[in-house]
């Protein structure tokens, strides 16, 4: 006899169709009747070639009841019209199957048609035979899963009625397992997806980070990284060592241990570009399923921070105009070196300078060329100092020079020296063959042992720069 396979729906619709089947069953399994008389019936499938075995049957069941629902007899009077029926119903717990029908095995076919054409496993097969000879063989009722075998002779209401239980009970059982079976499943799958969405969203946010991230096993293999670590340090997508210039630092590192327990660190590092950057690197640890803890990586590039930290501090500490220390770092740099020299005994002097009669040159050339004689003038004084000489402009036109290891003597010969520059500028003005000439005027201090601050050295040399105005400008006084 051809087999008669039943279409089947593709993938994707299987698995739905498999999960609502199963909410279904669990629902017509334990949906509690209302009242005994709209309680839905128990459908039973009566297969059987002989119309009165039919009849009979409804007879005998037409009052028993299993858990207060009644029996309804569903009818085949062929193996065939069986196989259409069990093909679009999957209710029906309970198959009360004759043995030879259309040809001497119809039944057994369509047992093998339900449990593996079908892959019904649920349902419970009764088999009724007529004579005592049909009936089947053992390894047949096993290799079937054949739940019970009875003759038509001795089925009386009662016996009918402990077969049917029997197999509603195993129906219910195996229906119940196969509906928290599935949705177990879809559990597990939901749950699978819910964390793979996380993880393709977290891999996604770590890539998109413009901070280089990394992780490191226990065992010192790079595990990941993002884009912004591949670009910084030039490495192929799926590497897996260390680059060396930050596997040099985590061994030479002095580390600082965070509140948090994070480690980090701050370290200049050339780039294979060439580029030097100095950055911040934080490390945490991470407990591995195995072995010695991972590390999870962060850089953070201040190269750009240091720069604009480093112009912040120029801008707080250097004249605009002429390059030279402002009054403010210029007194913090000479109170150092004046400290320094009553600690250790060492000598100190101080020259002040001033332009002479600055005044008319803003009032003759304008304010720029004022500005422009400025910026020649200190130029003038850094170029004939010592690199250790502190030159500082103390307001308008009137500059100062601490000068360390240098006596009164020494800071004389000095200022005569710084004299001399500057009344050697010549500047042409005016586009034409008008020069200009600048002279300053000078006044030098040495500080005296029982000096401990700059202002009283300043002081003197003030006086001293105030005679020499007093005595003709263009000179040196002390
Ligand atoms: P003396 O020889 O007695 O020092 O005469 P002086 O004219 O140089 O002195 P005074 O203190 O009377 O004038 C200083 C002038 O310097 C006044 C001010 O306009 C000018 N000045 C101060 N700061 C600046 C500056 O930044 N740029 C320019 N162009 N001029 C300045
Ligand atoms: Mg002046
Ligand atoms: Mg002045």
């Amino acid at each position: 006899m051809p087999r008669s396979v039943p279409p089947r729906a593709n993938e994707g619709d299987q698995a739905d169709s498999r999960a609502d089947r199963g909410r279904a069953l669990l629902r017509r399994v334990f949906k509690p009747s209302q009242s005994s008389s709209n309680a839905r019936p128990w459908p039973v499938l009566v297969v059987d070639d002989e119309p009165d075995v039919h009849a009979m049957t409804k007879v005998l069941l037409r009052d028993l009841r299993f858990k207060d629902r009644p029996f309804e007899v569903v009818s085949a009077l062929s193996a065939a019209e069986a196989r259409r029926i069990l093909a679009e119903r999957d209710d029906i717990p309970v198959v009360l199957l004759d043995v030879v029908m259309e040809t001497p095995d119809a039944g057994l076919e369509l047992v093998r048609y339900i449990r593996e054409d079908l892959g019904n496993g649920r349902i419970a097969i009764v088999l009724r035979t007529g004579q005592p000879g049909e009936a089947p063989e053992s390894e047949i009722m096993l290799a079937y899963d054949i739940n019970d075998y009875r003759a038509k002779t001795e089925l009386t209401a009662q016996k009918l009625f402990t077969a049917l239980v029997g197999g509603l009970r195993s129906w219910t059982n195996l229906t119940t397992i196969e509906a928290m079976n599935i949705s177990l499943e879809q559990r597990v799958e939901e749950r699978t997806s819910q964390l793979d969405r996380a993880r393709r969203f977290a891999e996604n946010l770590v890539d998109m980070l413009p901070h280089p991230v990394w992780y490191k096993d226990g065992d010192g293999r790079l595990q990941m990284y993002n884009r912004a670590f591949r670009d910084m340090f030039g490495l192929p997508p799926g590497g897996s060592t260390m680059p060396p210039q930050l596997a040099a630092l985590d061994r030479d590192s002095d580390a600082v241990v965070h509140g948090d327990g994070d480690l980090a660190f701050e370290a200049t590092v050339d780039l294979t570009s060439g580029q030097r950057t100095i950055m911040i690197s934080k490390g945490r640890l991470i407990e591995e399923a195995a072995g010695q803890p991972g590390t999870i990586g962060l850089i953070t590039d201040i190269t750009e921070r240091k720069r604009m930290e480093h112009q912040l501090r120029k801008l707080a500490t250097i004249d605009d105009l002429t390059g030279t220390l402002n009054r403010r770092a210029f007194f913090s740099a000479a109170e150092l070196e004046i400290e320094r020299a009553a600690r250790y005994g060492g000598l100190v002097s101080v020259v002040m300078f001033d332009i002479d009669h600055f005044k008319q040159v803003n009032d003759r050339h304008g304010h720029a060329v004022g500005d422009q004689a400025l910026r020649s003038a200190a130029a003038a004084l850094r170029a004939n100092l010592r690199e250790i000489d502190i030159l500082g402009r103390l307001g308008g036109e009137e500059f100062a020079a601490l000068l360390p290891e240098t006596g009164l003597d020494g800071a004389v010969e000095v200022a005569e020296r710084l004299r001399a520059a500057v009344a050697s500028i010549a500047f042409v003005v005016d586009g034409g063959g008008d020069s200009l000439r600048l002279t300053g005027s000078l006044g030098v201090a040495e500080r005296r042992p029982d000096e401990l601050t700059v202002d009283p050295v300043l002081a003197r040399a003030d006086a001293a720069l105030y005679r020499s105005k007093e005595t003709g400008r263009n000179r040196v006084s002390a």
